[in-house]
This record gives C-alpha cells, structure tokens and sequence, in this order.
C-alpha cells in the first residue's frame, strides 16, 4: 500500500452529499429475484440510469461548479467529453447560472450532442483522430479565462460522484462486495474512499470493457498505462489512460480490475430491460456483467452493483439485442 496523500476523504463526498442534495436525483437501489438467484448472492443495483441527465456525472459536474469562486463562475466553464460529462456540465452550469463550453469529438453519439446543446452549452467540434482535445481546451480556456472542468481527474468532481455509494450504502446498509465501472476512473475512487468511510470491509472491484483494459494493466504494473482508442460498445469508458489523482486511490483502496466482453454487456443489456425493465447503456451493463458472469465467487455475499448511465441511442438498441448471442 502506497502512502500518497490522496485528493479527497470522505468528509469530501460528505460535503458533496450537501451541495447536490435537492438538485441531483436520490436515485434508486433496485433488487431482482432473478439476478440473486442466478449469482447466488443478494445484489443491490444502484441505479443513476435515473440520475438527472442519465448518468452519475451530474453529481460531481454539480460539486465541482457549485464550488467554484464568484469570480470563476462569472467566466465560465469548460470541458471536453464525448457523452455523458458534456451533458452533465451544460445542465449543471446552467442550473447554477454559470456559461459551459463543451468540447466533443465529431462521433459522439447524436443523442448525446443533442441534449448537451439542448441544455444550452456552447458546443465546440473537434476530429477524435486528427485533432488534439486537450489542446483546444486548454487555448478556448486561455483565450476565455474559462475554468476547465474535466470529466475524472478533478477533486471536486471525485468526490461528487462518490456520494452514489455512499447513498447506497446508506440504503442497502453495510456490503461485501462494491462492483464499479471504470474509465477514468472518477466513479471507481471516489466509490471505494466511500466504501472505506461507510462500509469498512467492502471489497471494491473495478469493471473495464475487455478491448480497453489500461485500469487493469495500470493496477497491475503500478504505473498508469496508455492504450489506443479502444474499440467498445463501452462509450462511457473509451479512456486511454487512468487519471493522475484517481489512480493512487484506486492503486490503494480497489482490490483489482475485471474486464467483461462487448457480447456480455450486450447480454446484460438484455437483462435490464426483460427483467428489471429498465434500460441502461453498455458502459452501465459492465459492473453487472461482471456479477452475473461469475467473474468473482459471490456466493452468499451481498454485493452494490453501480449501473452508472443509461443514455444509449435507442435506434441502435436492436443492434446491441442481436450481439448479445455472440461470445
Ligand atoms: C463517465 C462514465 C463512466 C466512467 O466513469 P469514470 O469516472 O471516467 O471512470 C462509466 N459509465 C458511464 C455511464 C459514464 O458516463
């Protein structure tokens, strides 16, 4: 165990807890009589496919701004992101009267563009292959004096999206096992310091997609790793390197990383929607998949399963129903 200083505690997520509460949705902790009997295990689904722009993100784009100086949030915010961090940021800015500037790549999904302009954010284009995201950013933000908020590696931010944990373990009580997804790595921190803080004995485990598992090769190494873009089904964790803060914490308090199939996210997919009823996007299947695939002995435990988004462009969901019988 290494002794960084880490970025948060959790009197951090418990001040977030403060800051969004009556703005970002209490969402709710699902159960299913078919899920428990196939892992044989008690699970308890934290749904933020229901939070306020369909994902967690609202949580800590909300924390980070609503903290900000007057000054800062005079000039406005920044931030680059292919999906649900976009949305997040222009609806949070705009609830707290402060102009976002969001920078999405060329093929974000259509759906995902459209709310975030929807919500009225200034949104600016960029080629995902040709131009350099972090380069416009930084320029916009000089130009503007505009504060970059970005979508994991930012303390605020870490701790906002904690306090879906720490919510979870307020309604299911004190748990085994904490299975969450993980891109950068935002959601995965800030869970397990919550796991620490509210449930001490929580074994934490990270979910990535199979075709892009730098959190694992990082975790396994100990040293951030960089990947290409990797080719997913799992928009929402598409990231090619685990964040600067997020990894000591992640290094420190997850026990390790899985990695689930595009065909297994298709399947849980499936799953959500016949028997839960509910829909959620193939980044928010991964920390599911990984307990209905046995990838952990769960037996007998109770296990927080975060489904973190369900924002999934609804024309494509056939497609996603017909890969769930490939392997
Ligand atoms: C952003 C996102 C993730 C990954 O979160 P990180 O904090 O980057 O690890 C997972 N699922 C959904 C739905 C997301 O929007």
């Amino acid at each position: 165990m290494s002794s960084t200083l880490h970025c948060i505690t959790a009197a951090d997520i418990s001040t977030a807890a403060e800051v969004i509460a009556g703005h970002a949705v209490r969402t709710p902790v699902m159960t299913s009589r078919q899920a428990d009997h196939i892992v044989g295990a008690e699970l308890f689904f934290k749904c933020e496919n229901f939070q306020r722009v369909g994902a967690f993100k609202f949580r800590g784009a909300y924390n980070a701004i609503a903290q900000l100086s007057e000054a800062q949030r005079r000039a406005g915010v920044i931030a680059f992101s292919s999906g649900n961090h976009a949305q997040a940021m222009a609806l949070a800015a705009r609830e707290l009267g402060v102009n976002a500037t969001i920078v999405m790549p060329h093929d974000a999904p259509a759906a995902k563009l459209a709310a975030t302009r929807g919500y009225g954010a200034n949104v600016v284009i960029y080629q995902r292959h040709r131009e350099d995201r972090e380069e416009i950013t930084q320029r916009l933000a000089a130009e503007q004096g505009l504060t970059l908020v970005p979508p994991y590696d930012y303390p605020q931010v870490i701790a906002g999206q904690g306090t879906a944990a720490k919510e979870l373990f307020e309604d299911a009580g004190p748990l085994d096992v904490l299975l969450v997804c993980t891109g950068g790595g935002g959601l995965l921190a800030g869970s397990a310091v919550a796991a620490r803080h509210w449930s001490p004995g929580c074994r934490v485990y990270g979910v990535e997609p199979e075709a892009g598992n730098d959190v694992q090769q990082a975790f396994l190494r100990g040293e951030p790793v960089r990947i290409p873009v990797p080719k997913t089904l799992a928009d929402g964790a598409q990231t090619q390197q685990v964040g600067r803060l997020t990894f000591p914490i992640i290094q420190d308090y997850v026990e390790g990383i899985l990695t689930v199939s595009d065909a297994q996210l298709c399947r849980q997919m499936r799953f959500f929607m016949e028997r839960m009823k509910m829909v959620v996007e193939p980044t928010g299947c991964l920390a599911a998949a990984a307990a209905m695939n046995a990838l952990l002995d769960l037996r007998g435990k109770k296990v927080g399963v975060i489904v973190s988004g369900g924002n999934v462009d609804v024309d494509k969901i056939g497609q996603y129903l017909a890969l769930a019988g490939e392997n």
